[in-house]
């Protein structure tokens, strides 16, 4: 075991990625990129301890992939590195950016192989092109481009990030202080990814399993008077809607059951609490079109829904067709990829006494197939 610590940074918010998936949630077979970089990096190398820095909200669901050490980030990349140093106990940190998504064990053995030499050891790379500054040509070869991973002297980068300063870096935080940083040789395999073109240049990444997960969802609303009764985000006429803390639309909230539990993400009383006073009386067409933008920025695509709404009143048919174009529209889906079917009780249970409304939904998702987009 060495006495280094890896720090993943995977916080990034890829708005400049240009797909409905966040990069670090974009699947490469079974894992997301973040899980596949760090597997990679412990399969290779032997770290003290691997620490993820991600967003707040992704980081109980990223705990349900791998046993790793888990910091939420900050406002920028310092900030971030900053919060996942704390954590760190080894005399040497390895940072890197999970946007470096394919690793040259090379490169990183030539970098940790410095350690005792310097405060910061830094890949790079000579530049190949023409430069200008400010309209005037220099010579490229002082020129130097700076790659991630960087080792780092855990205490002396704590001292550099505690600058007011922000650096792009961990090597230029280290020379401010006045510390020795050296370079090695870096890889133009270590390409970051920044843009979907850039995936073109990644021979590293493979596609995206094939697999279908299904999800269950169920949901039961007793009746009310006087409110405005809503399924599927269609208005059915009616002098009685639902007792509810939202609109009560008991057909998507079985759905986006259905969707969470095919994601692994639990349920829409955890994403949407009723005792959330902004949940009071929300169009629950709101409450599927977040749980969409959440699922589809995880990195998946919904394949298919089917829905069975028991109802002994009111009468449904003539509703049903509105009702698949509704959530097609909501799920950006084809209308052939959604089944609604309505059904009594046979006068049976609460249902068939006229008390209230239940609905069974089941989703697939599939992973988002993003070298189709690349
Ligand atoms: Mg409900």
């Amino acid at each position: 075991m060495q006495d280094i610590s890896l720090i993943l940074l995977a916080a990034g918010s890829s708005t400049r990625f240009g797909l409905s998936a966040k990069k670090q949630w974009l699947y490469q077979g079974q894992k997301p990129l973040w899980l596949s970089v760090a597997d990679n990096f412990s399969e290779k190398f032997s770290f003290f301890k691997i620490i993820i820095v991600s967003a707040k909200d992704e980081i109980e669901y990223m705990k349900q992939f791998a046993n790793y050490t888990y910091v939420t980030g900050g406002n920028s990349r310092q900030a971030s590195l900053k919060k996942a140093l704390a954590e760190v106990d080894t005399t040497f940190v390895l940072v890197n950016d999970i946007a470096r998504c394919c690793i040259d064990s090379d490169m990183i053995d030539r970098v940790i192989a410095q350690k005792e030499n310097a405060s910061c050891i830094v890949p790079t790379l000579k530049a190949v092109d023409t430069l200008y500054l400010d309209e005037q040509p220099i010579d490229r070869d002082k020129v130097r481009i700076i790659q991630t991973p960087q080792l780092s002297h855990s205490d002396t980068l704590r001292k550099a990030l505690s600058s007011k300063d922000e650096f792009t870096d961990e090597s230029s935080a280290i020379r401010a202080l006045g510390e020795r940083v050296i370079f090695v040789e870096g890889s133009t395999k270590a390409h970051k990814l920044t843009t979907i073109d850039d995936m073109k240049k990644l021979p590293c990444l493979k596609e995206p399993s094939s697999e279908t997960l299904i999800g269950f969802g169920i949901d039961i609303h007793p009746f009310e008077d006087g409110k405005i009764m809503k399924l599927c985000g269609v208005t059915i006429d009616s002098t009685f809607g639902f007792k509810a803390h939202s609109d009560g639309d008991v057909a998507i909230h079985a759905l986006i059951d259905a969707l969470l539990g095919a994601a692994g993400m639990g349920d829409i009383g955890e994403l949407f609490p009723d005792t959330d006073s902004a949940y009071a009386g929300a169009d629950s067409a709101i409450l599927l079109s977040e749980t969409m933008k959440r699922i589809h920025s995880y990195g998946f695509v919904v394949g298919n829904v089917d829905m069975t709404i028991l109802a002994q009143t009111p009468r449904l048919l003539t509703y049903k067709n509105d009702m698949k174009k509704s959530i097609a529209n909501l799920l950006s889906l084809p209308i052939n990829r959604v089944n609604i079917k309505a059904t009594t009780a046979e006068k049976l249970g609460f249902v068939g006494r006229k008390e209230g409304v239940t609905v069974h939904a089941v989703a697939s998702l599939k992973y988002f197939n993003w070298m189709e987009n690349r």
